[in-house]
């Protein structure tokens, strides 16, 4: 499974805003971006070629940007981004709503929604490392894009760790969407409804994604 390997405060920097993709760090004065806030490389301060800040933006520039930011704050490659735009195309609904919404179906994010990770990153490797069961079953595919009704449980062998003794009690600190039930001490959580567009990250702008895809 191909994954982002590179610096993750790079991508913030790229951005030019915060993406919360390192989970307490962002919070903290260790953030990149709180240190650094310019585009990475030579020309990151001038604004030039890579740089950011001079100049008109084309519509392309934000389509561009917009896409490249929700791939960001989800960890998707390309290939995979743009079959989910297809999916959301053949879906009944807005296309960009629809594709939020996948986008937030995504197994990792749902475990990261649920309080059981500090970021997506995280739960990404937790899924991996085949901490996670779905409905009963193992997996180990964070990708995995999960229904309304499907149930999320820590692996039982996994429970015996010391990280997941103490994740209760981090999770309990951790306020989860309208969209989503958790039972902490058992550490599952499902999926009662898919999520509403105000309960998803309104810096995300599905328009011109759709525009940059429908070029
Ligand atoms: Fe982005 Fe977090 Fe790195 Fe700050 S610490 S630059 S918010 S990934």
């Amino acid at each position: 499974m191909a994954k982002y390997t590179g610096p993750a405060c790079k991508l913030c920097r790229r951005e030019g805003e915060k993406l919360f993709l390192k989970g307490e760090r962002c919070f903290s004065p260790k953030c990149a971006f709180e240190r650094r806030e310019y585009a990475p490389g030579q020309h990151g301060r001038s604004g030039r070629r890579g740089g950011r800040g001079t100049g008109r933006e084309s519509d392309y520039g934000k389509q561009l940007r917009a896409k490249q930011r929700a791939r960001r704050v989800y960890g998707v490659f390309e290939r995979q981004f743009r079959r989910y735009y297809s999916k959301a195309i053949k879906a009944r609904g807005v296309t960009g709503l629809m594709l939020l919404q996948i986008l937030e179906s995504r197994l990792d994010n749902i475990v990261y929604r649920l309080g059981y990770a500090a970021s997506r990153a995280q739960a990404r490797l937790m899924v991996t490392h085949g901490h996670f069961t779905v409905n009963g079953r193992r997996t180990d595919v964070p990708s995995m894009t999960l229904r309304v009704g499907d149930v999320v449980a820590v692996r039982s062998g996994s429970n015996d760790r010391p990280f997941f003794k103490e994740l209760p009690d981090l999770a309990e600190a951790r306020n989860i969407p309208a969209w989503l039930e958790r039972d902490v001490k058992q550490l599952t959580g499902s999926i009662l409804r898919m999520p509403e567009r105000a309960e998803i990250d309104g810096s995300l702008n599905e328009q011109l994604i759709v525009e940059y895809y429908s070029r």
